[in-house]
């Protein structure tokens, strides 16, 4: 007898099994499916600032086609330590500190590969980015998941966390805290005193972080970016993750970064190139570019997301939805108590199929599919046209109606 044919044995990992697919991209082709206006997935239906694309164009015609260098075109690792040191006032050596990948996603599961091992405890703060938490099974964490809560007194973006909880989630096991600052899905900026709350149980822990930064340009009504590596005792146990898909709506490049003490550096350079090699060399001179821009690019890029944030708070508000107002990135959790929804699944079928708008359910925020704040919360996103948001306005202005 063959024992292959009577094996019971599932033809894929138990890792592959432990997760589905991203709801969000789900929500993409369902959107296309329904010709419904995508207000789910994180990316700007706008074009790209034209001097960036004219670098990339040049780099190709120039012949910039092999890989580069695994770790990074040193272009980019100059212009991302350049801009990093004068930002955050944190030295930066271009040559040990940073790891060039494909996209702040690669940047973020290679350097969980290079510092976790099966079993260590990772801090996540939920609701979180969705890949945290298959980065967290592929990289065999432990996640520990401590709660935003939505208070009016949260900070910047309302939400906060409550530190004892915090301080209960650390461990003798604990590898690493997860931050993302500003915060997908809430808005939420994390304070110079919540940072600190952070930085001191990573010390008494012995403990890492890694923080993705990915929205630190996007920031409204005076709210402030401070990067966890800039504080006392943070710089060597910190890694730092960023990348070019928001700050220059260029989600498609795939080009991000992780910035990390020379140790940790050397660990993620290995990861990262038997992972994939190298992020696109052409695409990377663009980025050094990129990263040349003026300051009045980053001041224009904050002004139009958060006139887009007012008007989208503004129609979300009049068709029902409770917004969570952001005070950082480009996206608003709305809380859909007001509706007879049976939770968050249904709402965003609802919405996807009969208003033909777009959103992300809340639960998938949420390690459980269950949980009770995910399911009475939907994500928009507003990284669209004037005429765009302007479409969705109208459509949902006719909610009462089909319900
Ligand atoms: N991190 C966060 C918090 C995000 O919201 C996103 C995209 O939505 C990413 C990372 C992905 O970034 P990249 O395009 O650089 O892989």
């Amino acid at each position: 007898m063959n024992p292959i044919s009577t094996s019971v044995r599932p033809r894929v990992s138990e890792k592959a099994g432990r997760f589905t697919e991203s709801v969000i991209r789900e929500m993409t082709r369902l959107a296309m499916q329904h010709g419904a206006i995508n207000l789910a997935q994180g990316f700007p239906d706008f074009p790209a600032p034209a001097e960036i694309k004219e670098a990339a164009r040049a780099a190709i015609a120039g012949d910039v086609n092999q890989y580069a260098i695994t770790w990074g075109a040193r272009d980019l690792r100059e212009a991302i330590a350049r801009q990093f040191t004068a930002r955050h006032g944190v030295q930066v050596d271009p040559e040990r500190d940073i790891t060039v990948c494909c996209g702040s996603t690669e940047a973020m599961i290679s350097s969980m590969l290079a510092v976790v091992d099966p079993g260590d405890e990772v801090v996540i703060f939920e609701p979180f980015y969705e890949n945290y938490g298959p980065d967290a099974i592929l990289s065999g964490a432990r996640p520990r998941f401590v709660r935003l809560r939505p208070e009016p007194r949260g900070g910047a973006g309302g939400w906060s966390f409550d530190p004892a909880e915090l301080a209960a989630a650390f461990g003798p096991r604990t590898r690493a805290i997860i931050v993302n600052t500003p915060n997908n899905p809430t808005g939420k900026v994390f304070t110079r005193e919540e940072l600190g709350i952070i930085r001191d149980l990573c010390v008494q822990w012995n403990a890492l972080a890694i923080t993705d930064e990915i929205y630190e340009h996007i920031l409204y009504d005076g709210a402030q970016h401070l990067a966890l590596a800039a504080l006392e005792g943070m710089r060597e146990r910190t890694i730092t993750i960023n990348g070019l898909s928001k700050t220059y709506s260029v989600t498609g490049w795939r080009v991000g970064w992780a910035i990390a003490p020379p140790d940790i550096a050397g660990a993620v350079r290995k990861v990262h190139d038997f992972l994939t090699v190298g992020a696109a060399a052409p695409l990377q001179a663009a980025g050094a570019a990129a990263l040349r821009l003026l300051e009045t690019y980053y001041q224009r890029l904050a002004g139009g997301y958060r006139e887009r944030r007012d008007f989208a708070l503004e129609f979300l508000e009049r068709a029902g939805f409770r917004c969570f107002r952001p005070a950082g990135a480009y996206y608003i959790m709305t809380d859909i108590s007001n509706f007879r929804f049976a939770d968050d699944l249904e709402c965003a079928r609802f919405l996807v199929e009969k208003a033909g708008v777009a959103v992300v359910p809340g639960s998938s925020f949420y390690q459980d599919p269950a949980d009770p704040d995910g399911r009475r919360q939907v994500r928009f996103a507003f990284c669209k046209t004037r005429e765009t948001l302007e479409a969705a306005a109208t459509r949902l202005a006719r909610l009462p109606q089909l319900l």
